[in-house]
């Protein structure tokens, strides 16, 4: 048996999770033929330190480093936001300024959010009699009440706490199932532990009361309950007539059409898990929600809205469910993202919810704009040469800046032609 370099040698290894960062390495580094330079870059770690890593998950190796971006321009409920964004692509902290600017001078963004309740299930098998388990569960809900409480006293006195439980039912090919739904305010958590820990608690008094046996007891990620909105207003005068037009067909199509509806969100998603990044909440959480909200009647639906106003101006809208938090998880001990949370000034998790929503809208104003005018190559491109530039060779400032615009003045933005750029320029100098 061989690897995938070729080598004969096994990814079974006993042990690797107690052999320390620096041996984890030496073995990684045998096993994929890694240099003594990628060696050292894994080694090189940044404002993450190896032991900070080491806390968060399992193996670590090294850590890995995102270009973060501020947006301009936001200006949510009447404040000015600064928005830290994490990723690697390229136009879109650009693109969220930009439509934040053209949304200000009709007073920015206004958004609101739900409460933050989290919901938690509890799967019950083999119930004989639905109605009858049905009923025994809400006789006992004050005592389940007390028992979830019980679970988090820091979260109680924080102002959370189980807010209220739902009995659903299902009849299914393995029998009857009753799935109770725990539902918490995790206040300023992103709520998982937490109301992880509840479910598996009450379990066994659920067990009691419909004599059924338990099975799954966590999260739901579908987080409905805890809804972010956010609503802008483009001027009709600055966006011109025909745009808006030509913006509201293009949104027509994402109603219609699944394979445009996906890149519609997509484009949504660019902004949001950017600012969910930065911050080091958990983007598969939002992921998912988003999408599955997306897709809560049936059908797969634009997370936003466009339409005009009476004087012909284009609103669009935002709705998702966004479960993040701004204690727990990792946005306490990343330093990074505590020093993102202290840039975007937020005092909860529910504006928090607020300024992702509208980066979401903003970004799919910018994508929807763009596409249905000049294209978002143009833009798009003339950011992306300067990566390709660098896989072609370039090192310094002026070897990126002089190869692209030789590429784009050529519209032959790729990697060998920017190696041929290159290798001419040197010639020369
Ligand atoms: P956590 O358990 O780390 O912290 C939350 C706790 O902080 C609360 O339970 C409470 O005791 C305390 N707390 C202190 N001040 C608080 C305040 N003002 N408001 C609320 N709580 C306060 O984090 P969590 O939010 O329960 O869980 C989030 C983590 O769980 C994330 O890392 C996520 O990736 C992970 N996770 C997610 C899933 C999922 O989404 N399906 C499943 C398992 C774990």
């Amino acid at each position: 048996m061989v690897n995938g370099n070729g080598k004969p040698l096994k990814s079974k290894v006993s042990g690797f999770h107690e052999l320390n960062a620096d041996e984890k390495l030496e073995l990684i580094k045998k096993f994929s033929d890694l240099t003594d330079e990628e060696q050292e870059l894994l080694r090189k770690t940044g404002a993450l330190d190896i032991n900070k890593a080491e806390m968060m998950i399992e193996n670590v190796i090294g850590t890995t480093e995102y270009p973060i971006g501020i947006a301009t321009n936001f200006l949510i409920n009447g404040r000015d936001y600064l928005i830290p964004m994490a990723l690697e692509e390229p136009s879109v902290v650009a693109a969220s300024s930009y439509s934040a600017k053209l949304a200000r001078p009709m007073g920015g963004f206004v958004a609101d959010a739900d409460e933050p309740i989290m919901i938690g299930q509890i799967q019950l098998v083999g119930i004989k009699d639905l109605r009858e388990a049905k009923k025994n569960i809400l006789l006992k809900k004050e005592e389940i009440f007390d028992v979830a409480n019980k679970c988090d006293s820091i979260l109680v006195k924080f102002g959370g706490g189980v807010r209220d439980i739902e009995v659903r039912e299902f009849e299914t090919s393995r029998g009857n199932m009753i799935v109770v739904h725990l539902l918490v305010d995790v206040r300023d958590a992103m709520g998982a532990n937490a109301v992880n820990t509840m479910c598996e608690t009450v379990a066994p008094l659920l067990e009691e009361a419909t004599g059924g046996k338990k099975r799954l007891r966590i999260i739901s990620n579908l987080a409905d309950r805890r809804l972010a909105r956010s609503k802008a207003v483009w001027n009709k005068d600055d966006l011109g007539e025909e745009t808006i037009e030509k913006i509201l067909d293009a949104y027509e199509l994402a109603v219609n059409d699944q394979y445009r509806c996906t890149t519609h969100n997509k484009g949504a998603m660019n902004g949001i898990d950017a600012v969910v990044l930065a911050t080091a909440n958990d983007f598969r959480a939002v992921e998912a929600g988003a999408h599955s909200y997306a897709a809560r009647d049936g059908k797969y639906r634009p997370l936003t809205k466009y339409y005009k106003d009476e004087e012909g101006n284009l609103v669009g809208e935002i709705e998702l469910p966004l479960a993040l938090g701004l204690v727990g998880g990792a946005t306490k001990t990343h330093p990074i993202a505590k020093i993102a949370v202290k840039i975007l000034g937020v005092r909860s998790t529910k504006e928090l919810a607020q300024v992702v929503a509208s980066v979401g809208l903003a970004q799919n104003f910018a994508a929807l704009r763009a596409l249905a005018t000049e294209g978002i190559q143009k833009g798009h491109m003339r950011l992306h040469a300067r990566n390709i530039a660098v896989i072609g060779g370039a090192e310094t400032r002026e070897e990126i800046d002089a190869v692209v615009r030789k590429m784009v003045e050529e519209k032959a933005i790729n990697a060998s032609r920017a190696k041929e750029i290159l290798e001419g320029m040197r010639k020369r100098s």
